[in-house]
């Protein structure tokens, strides 16, 4: 079964410039819970006092989703993790040559080490989901990725997370996530060795949900993704996207309270101090707002003819937003919705007008300065 991975509390906080108060994460991690994700990452608790309390807080709320903690691969890091009470640990360490070299270890002795703490985790918490990660996976020695990835499991981890740390693969070239998914599950099934697999998709070139998706259909099954995309650089996968898609054109076996999406996006927004891009799909304002004239007059026909996704998905609307592009169909249709059912030609032709000269400083006219329009044109017909 699919399952959704939210890392906002911390790869989001990752962001440069990012920082949430521990009362903020329990309320972002309360309506990650509502919407149905099935883990929530809540922190590395090593790195600050702070996040050790988030991670702690979080995972006392007894919610429905697995509450998890990032570790190194070191005892230490793993003995407060579990004293946090979480559920699912991940545990990363590198196995690219270099990145090796740079820990003066040698592969053996990376693998022993993550070998080590995986069995003591496993020893300390029976029940405890754990994630082993190869770090920048994707761009490491295939054969070190595999190695690494056969002793981890045999040590006791559930998932191998591949990370696609800077963002490089790219569906249908030579390095895409559906070969390299295909290929690791089939080689760790040829040692009898079934994991789930995680990606861990970086977006540097805009590609991060066509990655997931590409490995979802090679049979990962968990998938990583932060509100609004936040994390390092150009971030990660956008959950409200995700979901959308997953839930839209995806038969999967999943239902998620997509209606509660807006008001986590507006919540993080706020308190990451990140605008939610007006066109970012699914919950930037733009996002179902129809504004050309050709486009409204067939949008308003038929919604379907200029959007493929429902906004209804996310407990949202059509809207129609006036500029100077609109024509009369669209207006007619805005005249509509404010009830002004009565209006004639020769107002609707100044009320147009007026709606234009908006339009072309930049701005669009919504339904609130349509009636303001609308009344001072009737009340000063003679001047305009
Ligand atoms: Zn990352």
């Amino acid at each position: 079964m699919l399952r959704i991975l939210d890392s906002t509390l911390r790869e989001g906080e990752q962001t440069p410039g990012v920082y949430f108060d521990v009362h903020i994460k329990i309320a972002i991690a309360d309506l990650l819970d509502s919407i149905g994700i099935d883990i929530i990452e809540a922190g590395h608790p090593v790195v600050t006092e702070n996040i050790r309390q988030a991670v702690a807080g979080i995972a006392a709320r007894n919610l429905s989703a697995r509450v998890g903690a990032h570790a190194r691969s070191i005892e230490r890091d793993v003995d407060v993790a579990l004293e946090c009470g979480v559920g699912f640990l991940g545990i990363f360490y590198c196995v690219s040559d270099a990145r090796l070299s740079h820990h003066s270890q040698s592969l053996p002795q990376a693998i022993d080490r993550i070998s080590r703490v995986i069995r003591m985790a496993r020893g300390k918490r029976p029940d405890l989901l754990i994630r082993y990660t190869p770090e920048d996976a994707v761009r490491s020695p295939y054969a070190n990725v595999l190695t690494a990835a056969t002793e981890a499991v045999r040590a006791g981890a559930d998932i191998i997370s591949i990370a696609d740390t800077t963002g490089v693969m790219i569906p249908g070239s030579e390095r895409n996530m559906f070969d390299y998914v295909s290929r690791l599950k089939d080689d760790l099934a040829r040692r009898d060795l079934f994991p789930d697999i995680a990606v861990h998709c970086h977006n540097d070139r805009g590609l991060a949900l066509a990655n997931a998706l590409d490995a979802f259909r090679a049979g990962a099954s968990i998938i990583d993704a932060t509100v609004l995309g936040l994390g390092e650089r150009a971030g990660i996968v956008d959950l409200a996207t995700l979901l959308a898609v997953l839930a839209h054109d995806f038969r999967v076996d999943r239902q998620w309270n997509l209606v509660r999406i807006p008001e986590l996006y507006e919540l993080v927004s706020r308190y990451a101090r990140v605008p939610i891009p007006v066109n970012l799909p699914v919950t930037g304002k733009n996002a179902f707002t129809h504004c050309a004239g050709v486009h409204t007059q067939a949008a308003m026909k038929n919604p379907l003819h200029y959007q493929s996704l429902d906004p209804g998905v996310v407990g949202r609307h059509s809207e129609v937003s006036l500029d100077h592009m609109s024509g009369m169909a669209a207006l007619m249709h805005c005249l509509e919705q404010i009830g002004e059912m009565e209006v004639d030609d020769d107002l609707a032709g100044k009320v147009l007008k007026k709606v234009k000269e908006v339009g072309e400083t930049g701005r669009t006219v919504d339904l609130l300065e349509l009636r303001y329009i609308v009344k001072y044109l009737r009340e000063h017909r003679a001047a305009a």
